[in-house]
Formats: structure tokens, C-alpha cells, sequence
């Protein structure tokens, strides 16, 4: 089969963890005999620094053209500057919104070898597995006015937080048909008793809900949400959340899995066929940002990435054998005691970045 792909690696680690995905891809491409046409774009601060642009018309066309698009990480202190024009980040928003990707989806998965890297108590991560829909193209980052300006009583901010009937309904779709290939239960995070946002998203999930009789929902305040995911991780299946609290949500649901650098997403256009998501175009990438902390070290976790990588196989291929060899290749090297930085600890040997994606491309072709 071929694979027309787009690689946009980004600032930071983003092309580090990305080189692993890569590694890990064109195994599989040689073990299942897949024509892999790989093309690179420009995004984000490093886009800036060539283009002057956080994202060059060519990346769009690149992608628009592109099966699938693969993404690391934008962002860092070089370009954080208060008054900065462009911003990394307007790169990946202006992309989504671009291929419509309204639906982020992030799996949540405590593996069994890695409870210990958590800072939470084992016998509250077992059997934790859930799902994290996060609507990806309205709220708070896309709703308009947000502006700055200033008057007599000082400097002046303003975000909006819209949603349409139809953003609401589309992001359910997807979260009850998840479920029903799931544990059919679905929690729809709001913030009901404030928001007139949150009251229009509850309506809209009861409405969608009495579509699907087969799943469970349940409705949460986010705050209680927050605390419930390390209270009781294991007791969610699917959670269904608006843009802001899904990242927000996602980024705590990290330390369930031991790090940041664990946690995969697909951005879909959303189109549910039969057995298996289908849309155009549609972008993976690690829930975690450009972590410029570690920037060059050679010690970032490139799982996140190479599981970004399996979601891509799956979703926009349809390669269900490959993306489960993938995924099995994480969970065997890690199963074997193997650890980036992140996820060590004891006195375990800690591979760097680049062994680590050795060790998954390798066992992919073994398995
Ligand atoms: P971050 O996710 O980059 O880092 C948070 C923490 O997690 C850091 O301690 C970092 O070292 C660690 N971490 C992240 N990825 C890791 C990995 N693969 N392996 C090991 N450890 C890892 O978040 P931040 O520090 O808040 O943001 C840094 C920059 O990234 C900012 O400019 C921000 O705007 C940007 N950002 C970009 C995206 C994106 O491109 N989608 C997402 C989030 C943040």
C-alpha cells in the first residue's frame, strides 16, 4: 500500500521524538511491504525563523495533499516574547482549523510494567484504560473577540468561549461511537453550573446520549473531574470534554501513565464509518508540547511520538495489524525494564531517545 505522508516535525523535542516515529515507521513499512512516500514541512518557531511565518502556505498545500500528517511539538522561549507578533502555536491552531480537525483523541493507558513511574498509588492504576475526546477547533482558542487593549483603568484581555449546536453535536457523535467499541459508558465534563456554554453542551449530550440506549452518561463539573482522575482513574471509559478542559484534563491524565512523553492523539475530521474512524487528512501527534527543558539532550521519551505513529496506521490507513505491532513493540520493550529519563525509578539503565526508538524498531521487526 502506499503511505503518502507529511512529517511536520516542529521546535524542540518535536524533531527529536519525531526521528523515532520515523525509525519506527519505516520498519513497518519494510516488515509489511507498505511504499512509504514521506514528505517534511515547516511549522511553528522554526517556521518563524525561516519563513516568517508560523505556517507557510506550502506546509497547508503539504498536507491538504497528504494522506495523513504526522507532528511533533511547536513552541519555546526564543519566540515567547509578550509582544510577539506570530507565535509557534498560532502554526498548530491555523492547522487544525485548516483540515477541520475538530476531534482530538487521546488514549489513556496504565501500562501494567510502568505503574510504578506514577506518582500515584499502583491499586488506583490498574486497570485504568479510557479515552479523552477533547473538541479541537471552537471554545475559548478559536472564539472571537480575543484581543488586548488598553484604556484608563489599564491593560485590557479578552478571550470568548462560543460553541455552536453543531460543534456540540459532532464532538458527541464521536465520543458514543467510541464508547460503543468501548466499555459503552461516556462522561461529558462541563461546567454546567456556571457556564452557559457548559448548560448548551449538556443539553446537546443528553439529546446525542438518547441516541446511543446501549451507553452509560454520565455528566461531570470539571472541577470534580479533575479530582476524580486521580481519585478514581479506572472508573472512566470515554470522557467528552470542550477544548480548554481537554487539555487541561489530558495533561493530568499523563501522570496516570507516567509521563508526559507517554501520551499519544489523533486530530480527526471525524467521519465514522463501520469499523473504524476515516477522515482526511487527519493529524497525530504527542499530547506533550516542545519541552524545551530538555530540548538537545537526547533524553526525551519518544513513545508519545511512535504511538502517535500506530494511531495514524490505524485511523487514516486502516492498518490494524501494523498499529497493534506497534503498539505490542512499546509494551514489550517496557515490559523488558526498558526507560527513557522520564520514566526511571531505580537504578534501571536509562536509554536515551534515539536507543529507545531502536529498541521499538527492532522488536517491531522481530514480532
Ligand atoms: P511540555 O509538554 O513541553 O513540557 C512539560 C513537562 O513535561 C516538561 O518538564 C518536559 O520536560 C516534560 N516532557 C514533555 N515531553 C516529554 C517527553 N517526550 N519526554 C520526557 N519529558 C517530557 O509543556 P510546557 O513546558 O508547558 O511547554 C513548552 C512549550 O511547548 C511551550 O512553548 C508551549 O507553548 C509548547 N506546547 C506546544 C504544544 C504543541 O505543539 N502541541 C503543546 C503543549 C505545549
Amino acid at each position: 500500500m502506499k503511505l503518502n505522508i507529511a512529517i511536520l516535525p516542529g521546535d524542540g523535542v518535536g524533531p527529536e521524538v519525531i526521528a523515532e516515529a520515523e525509525k519506527v515507521l519505516n520498519s513497518v513499512g519494510e516488515k509489511f511491504k507498505h511504499d512509504l512516500a514521506i514528505e517534511k514541512g515547516l511549522i511553528g518557531g522554526d517556521s518563524i525563523d525561516k519563513m516568517g511565518t508560523a505556517l507557510p502556505e506550502e506546509t497547508v498545500k503539504l498536507c491538504q495533499t497528504s494522506d495523513a500528517v504526522l507532528f511533533g511539538a511547536v513552541g519555546g522561549p526564543k519566540w515567547d516574547s509578550a509582544s510577539a507578533k506570530v507565535r509557534p502555536e498560532d502554526g498548530i491552531l491555523a492547522i487544525r482549523k485548516q483540515l477541520g480537525l475538530f476531534a482530538n483523541i487521546r488514549p489513556v493507558k496504565a501500562y501494567k510494567s510502568l505503574i510504578h513511574s506514577s506518582p500515584l498509588k499502583s491499586d488506583l492504576l490498574t486497570g485504568v484504560d479510557m479515552v479523552i475526546v477533547r473538541e479541537l477547533t471552537g471554545g475559548l482558542y478559536f472564539s472571537k473577540p480575543k484581543k488586548r487593549w488598553a484604556n484608563k483603568n489599564g491593560r485590557q484581555g479578552v478571550d470568548t468561549l462560543r460553541y455552536s449546536e453543531k460543534e456540540i453535536v459532532r464532538i458527541m457523535r464521536v465520543a458514543f461511537e467510541l464508547a460503543l467499541k468501548r466499555k459503552c459508558k461516556v462522561t461529558s465534563v462541563d461546567k454546567f453550573n456556571v457556564l452557559e456554554t457548559g448548560r448548551l453542551w449538556r443539553e446537546i449530550a443528553n439529546e446525542v446520549g438518547s441516541q446511543y440506549p446501549q451507553v452509560q452518561l454520565e455528566h461531570m463539573l470539571v472541577d470534580n473531574a479533575a479530582m476524580q482522575l486521580v481519585r478514581n482513574p479506572a472508573n472512566f471509559d470515554v470522557i467528552v470534554s470542550e477544548n480548554t478542559f481537554g487539555d487541561i484534563l489530558s495533561d493530568e491524565a499523563a501522570v496516570l501513565t507516567g509521563s508526559m512523553g507517554m501520551l499519544p492523539s489523533a486530530s480527526l475530521s471525524g467521519v465514522i464509518a463501520e469499523s473504524t474512524f476515516t477522515s482526511k487528512a487527519s493529524l497525530y501527534e504527542p499530547i506533550h508540547g516542545s519541552a524545551p527543558d530538555i530540548q538537545g539532550k537526547g533524553i526525551a521519551n519518544p513513545i508519545a511520538a511512535i504511538l502517535s505513529m500506530a494511531m495514524m496506521l490505524r485511523y487514516s490507513f486502516g492498518l490494524l495489524d501494523e498499529a497493534s505491532i506497534v503498539e505490542s513493540a512499546v509494551e514489550e520493550v517496557l515490559y523488558e525494564g526498558y526507560r527513557t529519563a522520564d520514566l526511571v525509578t531505580d537504578d534501571s539503565p536509562v536509554l536515551s531517545t534515539s536507543v529507545m526508538g531502536d529498541y521499538i524498531s527492532n522488536k517491531v521487526k522481530l514480532l
